[in-house]
């Protein structure tokens, strides 16, 4: 620690960065108790076709009930992410993702892909692609079971062998969707290098979507971008639709997917299996 001493010295370690560190390795021993103890869940939200709402998809997304307190993955997966935990975590998504889909394969006659998020350092380990081929198998379910949501920094990342893997799943028959496109490092040579099939339009670029907001209409750019994905054939996912002028304006504009709160919120799987799969 910095000499406390008097006068204009500059603290290099201060009390609030041991709280920071000691809040952070509380999180981390707390979430891999969790896991341990099977307290963690997934939710699945709905995608729909954008022409006639029926349902085309769904993804699968993490939670965590923390005692009385359900901790949002935005807080607890960048954790994971920097102190390895992802990677048994990830490994227990595959494994749950893979079982529910059996499980509703066995009781409802349709059941559309179910998409999980990999994070780029579940790349680090080379038997990630077979692994998930492997549960596939196991369960006695078809590659097109299942599809995976993936973010540009795959690409970035010097550990793993990112695109080697993908293009394994993809041949495989995995659908692959890239995330949260048009945010970070996006760079339009990675619709190139990546081997997908779906594309997903961020939600702040359908936030101002018709919105009539004064920080400017994101609409052309969404244009442009469902033009570009079509041109390479790929299907766009609007993701964050929230609002029926949103929908109107995103069917105008030919987006093939749709996926918000205005048409579900994520939903413990009782729920989702009630509303959408009963009955089709
Ligand atoms: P994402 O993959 O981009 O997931 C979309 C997020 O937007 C989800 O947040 C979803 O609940 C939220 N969302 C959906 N519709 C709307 C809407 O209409 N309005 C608004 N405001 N939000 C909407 P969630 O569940 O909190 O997850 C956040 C992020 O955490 C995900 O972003 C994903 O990057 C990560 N994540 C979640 N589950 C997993 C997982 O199993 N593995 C990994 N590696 N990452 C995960
Ligand atoms: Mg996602
Ligand atoms: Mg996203
Ligand atoms: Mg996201």
């Amino acid at each position: 620690a910095a000499k406390s001493a008097g006068g204009n010295a500059i603290r290099l370690h201060t009390p609030q960065m041991d709280q920071r560190v000691s809040q952070r390795v509380s999180l981390e021993n707390r979430l891999r108790q969790a896991l341990q103890e099977d307290r963690l869940s997934l939710h699945f939200q709905a995608k729909v076709a954008a022409g006639d709402g029926r349902l085309v998809g769904a993804e699968a997304l993490l939670r965590w009930q923390d005692g009385e307190t359900m901790i949002p993955p935005d807080q607890f997966i960048p954790v994971a992410e920097e102190c390895g935990l992802i990677v048994p975590i990830g490994e227990w998504v595959i494994a749950r993702a893979v079982s529910q889909i059996a499980e509703w394969r066995h009781r409802y006659p349709q059941v559309p892909p179910i998409a999980i998020n990999l994070s780029p350092r579940q790349f680090w380990r080379p038997s990630l692609a077979q692994g998930m081929l492997d549960a596939l198998a196991a369960a006695d379910l078809p590659t097109s079971a299942l599809e995976v949501e993936i973010t540009e920094s795959v690409v970035l990342d010097p550990e793993g062998d990112g695109i080697e893997q993908l293009n394994r799943l993809r041949a495989a028959g995995i659908g692959i969707a890239l995330d949260d496109f048009g945010t970070g490092y996006s760079s339009l040579s990675y619709l190139q290098r990546l081997p997908i099939s779906v594309l997903k339009i961020d939600r702040s670029f359908i936030r101002p979507l018709a919105a009539d907001r004064s920080d400017g209409d994101s609409e052309p750019l969404v244009r442009a971008i469902i033009a570009m994905a079509h041109s390479l054939s790929l299907q766009v996912v609007a993701e964050g639709v929230e609002t029926p002028q949103q929908l109107q304006t995103l069917q105008a504009l030919n987006c093939d997917i749709l996926q918000g709160y205005l048409l579900s919120r994520p939903l413990p799987p009782g729920q989702f299996a009630e509303k959408f799969l009963v009955d089709r």
